[in-house]
């Protein structure tokens, strides 16, 4: 299996009222083409920060890569301008939240909003095919009278069906790598292990590759192939999911391991 994404010794900073703050340091680990590897960690411990340097979502937050390289398929995230990244996010990595309702335009439908994203993402595709192909991405990722729903607004839509739509509209541009930061927070538990079974359905019939961003080692377990452990902006291990279960070498991952059985 090829690397698709390599990130390796990142460190990012964010320019703060009170002077520098290194949010993550010397953060190293790569994705091959159809993996699942998730980053785990508690609260503050860098997660969203390395998710967001992928896509270098960190740039509006005045933050900057003050060492090391993001490579994504042999592209290098780390020197391009906005532009180039524009086209690079959605088509070849897309993002999805904890919070739904920021993925979605209040005032536009449902399905405006995801025939929008493909038609601007796929030359030469009719209103109307972009409109057959948003439904049956509906319908793809579990929501059901997708016809119904595409005339609908965000707010109209419950927790767990905004976030399959916010899924499919990730998925609308046909992406290599889809980056989850925490999905399922957010959600209660029957509709949590639904939309990790969307998840895993993904990778299996796609061979999608996929960042897993949780605070769940349960979650992890279920999912992962590999697992990164992040601690006070670090990677403390990392490892295949089954040997860090079987075998976990850091006191913080031997403590996240005790907190689920
Ligand atoms: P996690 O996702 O693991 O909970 P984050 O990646 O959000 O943690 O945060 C890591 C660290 O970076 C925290 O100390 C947080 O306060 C800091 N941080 C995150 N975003 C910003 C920002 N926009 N400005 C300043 N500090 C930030
Ligand atoms: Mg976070």
């Amino acid at each position: 299996m090829g690397t698709l994404l390599e990130i390796d010794r990142l460190s990012v900073e964010f320019a703060t009222a009170k002077g520098d703050l290194q949010a993550i340091e010397d953060v190293s680990f790569s994705i091959c083409a159809g993996e699942v590897v998730c980053l785990v960690g508690e609260s503050g411990s860098g997660k969203s920060v390395t998710s967001k340097a992928i896509l270098r979502l960190i740039d509006d937050e005045n933050g900057s890569i003050t060492a090391g390289s993001i490579t994504l398929d042999g592209i290098e995230i780390t020197g391009l301008t906005q532009d180039t990244l524009r086209s690079l996010r959605g088509k070849r990595m897309a993002m999805v939240f904890q919070e739904p309702m920021a993925a979605f335009d209040p005032v536009f439908t449902i399905g405006s909003q995801i025939v929008e994203t493909i038609r601007r993402h796929t030359r030469q595709c009719t209103a109307n095919q972009a409109w057959r192909q948003a439904v049956e991405l509906l319908r793809r990722v579990g929501i059901p009278e997708p016809e119904l729903r595409m005339k609908q607004y965000p707010n109209e839509l419950s927790g767990g069906m905004l976030q399959r739509a916010m899924i499919a509209m990730a998925l609308s541009c046909d992406p290599e790598l889809l980056i989850a930061d925490e999905p399922t927070t957010a959600l209660d538990v029957t509709i949590q292990a639904q939309i990790l079974q969307l998840l895993q359905d993904l990778k299996t019939e796609y061979r999608m590759s996929i960042l897993l961003i949780t605070h769940d080692m349960g979650v992890a377990a279920q999912i992962a192939d590999r697992i990164v452990v992040m601690y006070a902006g670090k990677v403390v291990e990392q490892a295949a999911t089954k040997e860090l279960f079987a075998q976990p070498r850091h006191p913080y991952t031997q403590g996240l391991l005790q907190s689920i059985t």
